[in-house]
């Protein structure tokens, strides 16, 4: 009886190990789960500009831009750009 016992116990570990190995084995086979969550996150090597009007930092693709000369100027809102035109103006 306490044979079976300890049989059974060392079954549950293997098998645990087994399982985590396993697991292991699949996320790296596929290496997808892991890109396609973490691009739901902005990625973290997205440039941020700084709005020259109120220096919130706003990403590129996202943000209101004015061309300015031959450099793009970003900004949150129009209201931003509207007083950066005004002040450059
Ligand atoms: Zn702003």
């Amino acid at each position: 009886m306490l044979r079976f016992l300890l049989l059974s116990i060392l079954l549950t570990i293997a098998a645990r190990m087994f399982w985590r190995l396993l697991e292991g084995a699949i996320e790296g086979y596929t290496g997808r789960s892991r890109s396609a969550r973490s691009s739901d996150v902005p990625a973290r090597g997205v440039q941020m500009v700084r709005d020259p009007v109120c220096g919130t930092f706003v990403v590129p693709a996202r943000a209101v831009s004015l061309v300015d000369g031959r450099s793009h100027v970003y900004f949150c809102s129009d209201r931003c750009r509207d007083a950066y035109r005004a002040r450059t103006a």
